[in-house]
């Protein structure tokens, strides 16, 4: 992987080339003189800010609303946690062109991703410890013989390294649905039993199962990594934490973004749009961007009602279930604990990541359980989940037991602004809904990562948020 080193990535170098960027900023004149007219979004995450400062900058009076008392939604910098992890959006790819430039004009700086303090992976299968040279002849491997060298973390990618589409966005398209299938039969097609089914599915994090998670959409996972690599794209992270660049933008707005402002619902008659929030606050505007994730956005009404797929899209589209806990232990403890280093596990507490902190020596532990596993934790009140999960983790390493030091727990399954960290696609699902979830309805427009087409993750959320912008100009012009 390509490393730039710890020197901030300047705008200017990614803006070579940026023709999305471009792209927009090539919008007729016309539409920039909108001064008067308002619109009003819905939640300020990456989508929903990038939108609303695309607007503001093409002269349209803009204010955004958010649910929770922070912006960012989704990017979530644990400042007070030690080495300052990310429990959300973490990793920025080099060839995230149109965050970089939105970094740029909100004064951020990125770096390199340094995975400097992160201890060597090993494995623990069925409560046994692995390596990567012991596991093709361990007892406890269950794949076929020719998938026997390859270990459970990385055969997903093997399996699915040639995606059937050309470039990530053609994964929509009609003749793609032959692959919107069930990811488990396909498996098995490859000959995986149910004890190889289940130890590939152990960390899926793109379906809560496999049995329901479409094909197509771990092609698109796949596609988008090696579409990365292919550019040469490496890592990086915003200076002092990702959380820095939603703040940043909020910063620019005219308007202070308005916090703990909950969107129940939307009303839309005569080229007109009113947002009603739980605090009984109502907003008018000519046109309204939503950036909500689906989960959150199922609960909110819509006068008129949205059309029939579009409404069964929302009512029937999960996001994927992630669970982390973040732990700390000092370098004595941590020697005393039995762990060995970061673990890849199919025991209830999934993957444990643990770096060094700093200069102490001693050591963070980063715990992520994805799927259905998380309804262990998620379905308990935040300390009985906490101490479940210390419980899991001391059944293995006993001796762990009194020395890693809870410091924050993140549910994104269980928060009601987020309802996981990205659609878990199901069979048939992309083919029959992907296309509603972005329809704009009367002064509706829809933002958010999930109705992007090209990329996922942070810079979906910014492809969508120009397509969403786009779409409000355009009516209104
Ligand atoms: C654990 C995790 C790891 C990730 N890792 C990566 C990664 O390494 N790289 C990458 O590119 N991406 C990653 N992502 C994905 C990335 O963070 C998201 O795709 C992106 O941040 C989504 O931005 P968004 O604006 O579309 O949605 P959000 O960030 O979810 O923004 C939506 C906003 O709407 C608000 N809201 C919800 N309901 C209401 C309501 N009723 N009224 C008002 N406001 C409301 C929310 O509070 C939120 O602020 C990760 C996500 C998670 C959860």
């Amino acid at each position: 992987m390509v490393k730039s080193g710890n020197k901030p990535i300047t705008r200017r170098r990614f803006l070579a080339g940026a023709a999305a960027t471009a792209a927009f900023a090539a919008l007729p004149a016309a539409i920039h003189a909108q001064r008067g007219r308002r619109i009003a979004v819905a939640g300020a995450g990456l989508a929903g800010l990038h939108a609303a400062l695309l607007l503001q900058d093409a002269g349209y009076e803009v204010i955004v609303l958010e649910g929770r008392n922070r912006v960012g939604g989704r990017i979530l910098t644990l400042d007070h946690v030690p080495g300052r992890p990310e429990a959300g959006g973490s990793q920025i790819g080099s060839n995230y062109r149109r965050l970089l430039a939105a970094a740029g004009d909100a004064g951020v700086r990125l770096v390199a991703d340094e995975p400097g303090g992160s201890l060597p992976t090993s494995y623990l299968i069925d409560g046994m410890p692995e390596t990567r040279q012991s596991w093709a002849e361990s007892p406890r491997n269950p794949f076929p013989e020719e998938f026997r060298t390859i270990t459970p973390d990385r055969l997903t990618s093997f399996l699915l390294r040639e995606p059937p589409f050309r470039q990530t966005s053609d994964w929509q398209d009609e003749a793609m649905a032959r692959y919107d299938v069930s990811a488990s039969e396909w498996f098995r097609g490859q000959g995986l039993d149910e004890a190889g089914l289940a130890l590939l599915g152990a960390n899926n994090g793109y379906g809560n199962r496999f049995a329901d998670t479409s094909l197509l959409s771990l092609y698109r996972v796949v596609a988008g990594f090696q579409r990365a690599s292919a550019e040469g794209a490496s890592l990086l992270e915003v200076e002092g934490g990702n959380l820095r660049l939603p703040e940043a933008m909020a910063a620019r707005l005219a308007q202070p973004v308005l916090l703990g402002e909950t969107l129940t619902r939307v009303e839309s008659a005569n080229g007109e749009v009113r947002l009603h929030c739980a605090s009984g606050r109502e907003i008018e505007a000519d046109a309204t961007v939503l950036s909500l994730p689906v989960p959150a956005l199922k609960r909110v009404e819509f006068s008129p009602a949205l059309p029939a797929r579009q409404r069964e899209a929302l009512d029937t589209i999960v996001f994927n279930k992630v669970t982390q806990a973040y732990l700390e232990a000092s370098v004595d403890e941590w020697e005393a604990s039995g762990i060995p280093g970061s673990i890849w596990s199919n025991a209830e507490f999934g993957r444990l990541f643990a770096s060094r902190v700093g200069d102490s020596g001693g050591v963070r532990l980063t715990v992520w359980v994805n799927g259905d596993g998380c309804d262990r934790y998620d379905s308990l009140g935040e300390a009985e989940a906490g101490e479940r999960l210390m419980a899991d983790i001391a059944r293995v390493y006993p001796d762990a037991r009194g020395k890693l030091h809870p410091r924050a727990l993140v549910r994104w399954a269980a928060d009601p602004f987020s309802g996981g960290s990205w659609p878990a696609w199901a069979p048939g699902q992309i083919g029959r809904y992907y296309p509603a979830l972005r329809q704009p309805a009367e002064g509706i427009h829809f933002a958010g990562e999930h109705t992007a087409a090209e990329f996922s993750g942070m810079e979906g959320a910014f492809e969508s948020a120009e397509r969403a912008a786009r779409e409000v100009m355009a009516k209104l012009a």
